[in-house]
């Protein structure tokens, strides 16, 4: 029997974090995929494992060029975008380049993949567009004020996109991650992610340094709960769970302190001596929201998602992963 060809996606920021742990998961399904990254913050060793997969085809081009994006989106089924410039601090320090890039390029893969009639455009959105709202678990209907200016592209993103669905019928869906680890994040730099940093930091017999007392928590969410959501964000058939956006996390909540001693337990399995390093305290950093947690429910109901990996057990394989590939 012919098997049925599968569609083409477009992964932007493909050669970052999540966007690179997207395709390798879509071409290991057969899907085709086309990578957009200007490797701002991302890299080639991320494209390793696929550069040469006949399904895969990079496009080195930047979101804020509307050639590159309209040339991206040409033959696209499917847009997962998730090319941005992260991290609060940084927007923090430099807002023109952030908004650039994280709202001027996200209208114009908006544009691009409505010109393009693209089936669905899903996005990766963020938990801080809840902002200082307090309330615990976040639910998607109640926000805050945003905290950043990260936060205001980020939800600039979903009102764009609504606007989008409303105005031209473009399918959207916003996925709002939660605190992402695993697999190729990032240890690196100064805008790097917590949980790379601190594993980069034991490995190396450093301290781990907390911004303020390690009692803030977040809802860790493991690489590969976020590849089911973009699947299920993808391929939903219910016309009730498209355009709109969800929490796409575990649905748990874990303090600093919690997260750096099961680093150090995991750690020591692989180097005894990190058991008995110290974590430092320094001051709250701006920006930041003392707690975190998802409501995972709208995402249960509505896409049948059943995210399989909790913090424990996703920090087991990207600690591993991280004594392999880092070592
Ligand atoms: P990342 O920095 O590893 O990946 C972003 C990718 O986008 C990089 O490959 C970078 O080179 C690319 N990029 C940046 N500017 C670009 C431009 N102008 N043109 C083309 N490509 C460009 O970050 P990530 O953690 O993989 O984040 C992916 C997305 O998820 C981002 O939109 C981010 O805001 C969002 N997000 C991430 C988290 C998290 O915990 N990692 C949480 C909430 C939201």
């Amino acid at each position: 029997m012919k098997q049925e060809t599968k569609s083409t996606l477009l992964i932007t920021g493909g050669a970052g974090f999540i966007g690179s742990n997207l395709c390798e998961y879509f071409l290991e399904k057969e899907y085709k995929v086309i990578c957009l990254d200007n490797f701002a913050t991302g890299h080639r060793y991320n494209l390793k494992g696929f550069i040469n997969h006949p399904n895969f085809k990079l496009i080195e081009g930047d979101i804020r060029n509307v050639i590159d994006c309209a040339n991206a989106v040409k033959g696209v089924d499917y847009v997962l975008h998730q090319a941005a410039l992260g991290s609060v601090p940084r927007s923090i320090n430099d807002p023109i380049t952030t908004n650039d890039v994280n709202v001027s390029g996200f209208l114009n893969m908006l544009v691009a993949s409505r010109e393009a009639k693209v089936k669905r455009f899903i996005y990766a959105a963020s938990s801080s567009t809840y902002g200082d709202s307090v309330g615990l678990p976040k639910v998607e209907e109640v926000i805050g004020k945003p905290l950043s200016p990260y936060a205001i592209t980020k939800y600039v993103n979903e009102l764009y996109a609504d606007i989008f669905s409303k105005t031209y019928g473009l399918e959207t869906i916003g996925l709002r991650y939660f605190n992402v680890f695993g697999r190729k994040q990032d240890p690196k730099g100064a805008y790097a992610a917590v949980i790379p940093k601190f594993v980069m930091q034991l490995m190396q017999h450093e301290s781990p340094k907390i911004n303020g007392d390690g009692n803030f928590s977040r809802d860790f969410t493991y690489i590969d709960n976020v590849i089911q959501m973009n699947e299920l964000a993808m391929t939903t058939q219910n016309p009730l769970a498209i355009n709109t956006v969800y929490n796409t996390a575990y649905g748990d909540r874990n303090t600093l302190n919690n997260l750096v001693s099961y680093l150090k337990e995991y750690l020591s399995k692989y180097d005894s001596k990190i058991a008995n390093i110290e974590v430092e305290y320094g001051p709250d950093r701006e920006g930041d929201i003392p707690h975190s947690l998802a409501s995972i429910d709208k995402a249960k109901g509505l896409l049948g998602y059943d995210p399989k990996y909790s913090l424990q057990e996703g920090l087991h394989e990207a600690v591993d992963w991280y004594w392999k590939n880092l070592k």
